[in-house]
Formats: C-alpha cells, sequence, structure tokens
C-alpha cells in the first residue's frame, strides 16, 4: 500500500495578542525591521538557485495602520526583490491609492519571500506556482515576526493562500471575502488578489474588492 503522507502542520502561530505584547516605539520598529531584513537574507541563501534569486522582504512603514499579506514573489519581484510590481501590482498600487493611501505608507508583504515555480518540462521557461506547505512552514515564522513589528490596525490579504496560512480558515476566499476574520486581535479583511481580479475583470469583482477595501481603511481610521 503506497505511504500517505500527512499533511504538513506549519509552525504554531504565537501564542496572545499583538496588541499585549511591550510598547515598541517608531525607532524600535525600524531598528527590528533591518535586523529582520538581514536574518531572511542570510536564512534565504541555501535556498537561492535559479528559480529564486533573491528574498523579498517587502515594502513600506515599518509603523503602517494597513498591512497588505500576498502570496509570494513572482518574476519580477524575483528580479527586483521588492513585493507586488508586476501587473498585479501595478493594479494593487491604485487599490491603495483609491482608498487615500500611497505604498510607503502601508505595508506590502507576502506569505513566502522566495518565488515559488517550476521549469516547464521542456526547460524552456519558468511557471509560477503556489507555494507548498513546506515553503509556507519555512517562511510564515517571519511573517509573524513582520507583524508584531508594525502591529497594524488592520490586515488585508490578497488571495486563498493568504488568508488560509494566516488564520488557519478551510474556508475559500470566495465564500469570507468582505466579512472579518482576527489575526491575534488584529482585524484581517480577506479580499480577492489582485491577478484574480486581472483575469475575471468583471464589474462585480472590482465592486467587491473596493468594498473591502472601504471596509477595512474605515476599521483602520476608526
Ligand atoms: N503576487 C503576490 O502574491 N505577491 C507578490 O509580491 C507579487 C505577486
Amino acid at each position: 500500500m503506497p505511504a500517505v503522507k500527512a499533511p504538513l502542520a506549519l509552525p504554531p502561530t504565537p501564542a496572545g495578542n499583538v496588541a499585549d505584547l511591550p510598547p515598541i516605539t517608531r525607532e524600535q520598529k525600524e531598528a527590528a525591521f533591518a535586523a529582520l531584513r538581514q536574518e531572511i537574507n542570510q536564512f534565504a541563501q541555501p535556498f537561492i538557485n535559479d528559480i529564486s534569486t533573491r528574498a523579498v522582504f517587502g515594502e513600506g512603514d515599518p509603523d503602517a495602520p494597513l498591512m497588505f499579506i500576498g502570496e509570494g514573489p513572482g518574476a519580477e519581484e524575483d528580479r527586483t526583490g521588492r513585493p507586488f510590481v508586476g501587473r498585479s501590482g501595478q493594479l494593487l498600487d491604485k487599490m491603495i491609492a483609491a482608498i487615500g493611501y500611497q505604498r510607503p505608507q502601508v505595508f506590502i508583504g507576502n506569505i513566502v519571500k522566495l518565488r515559488a515555480a517550476d521549469w516547464t518540462p521542456d526547460g524552456g521557461r519558468l511557471q509560477d506556482r503556489p507555494p507548498t506547505p513546506e515553503e509556507v512552514a519555512r517562511w510564515i515564522p517571519f511573517l509573524h515576526r513582520q507583524i508584531e513589528i508594525i502591529r497594524p490596525r488592520v490586515i488585508v490579504t490578497l488571495g486563498a493562500p493568504a488568508i488560509k496560512y494566516l488564520t488557519g480558515t478551510t474556508e475559500g476566499v470566495m465564500k469570507i471575502r468582505g466579512t472579518w476574520l482576527s489575526y491575534r486581535g488584529i482585524p484581517v479583511m480577506p479580499t480577492y488578489h489582485p491577478s484574480f481580479v486581472l483575469r475575471a475583470y468583471t464589474e462585480e469583482n472590482r465592486r467587491k474588492v473596493w468594498n473591502d477595501l472601504k471596509a477595512a481603511v474605515a476599521k483602520a481610521r476608526a
């Protein structure tokens, strides 16, 4: 009988509400970010190859009220070392501008910090794929630490893997987008990934995302 592989358990989410952590100043957040960036770059070294050439830490304000979490870097993100700079990133920028912010005023990060992709069978090109549970398990502790530093008022997750791995929900994003979840006391708004919106560019999908972002910004400012 073929061995059945047990599902991979993710490292546990740290206990307790983020708001109960000892207070931290903006300067301390900046220093913690710089140290964590270095740690992530070092941790990534053994996994660097011809597919993923650099870790993408994320970017924005370490003291941001709003944090956006996507899945992981793609080709352009790997090339530049910046999150969401491809086509979906351009749409994300527009979405962020529509709610009255600019990229440096929020934080944009990902579940995994290295590009997840495979060579096509003919070896001709790379095809992005969702991160494996092993890859998520490897990287998610760094995301927990980023959230503990930033302590955003609201988190917006983009797409299915982000909400699943951040909160452990088993509901699909189509069902739970637009409803509030929680990450250690921080309100989490799941919405569609911009690349999905680009693929299914309907008025309805754009309206749903707009409503989700309006709710997120209203809560962040409340
Ligand atoms: N898609 C993501 O989920 N993250 C990025 O950084 C870019 C594209």
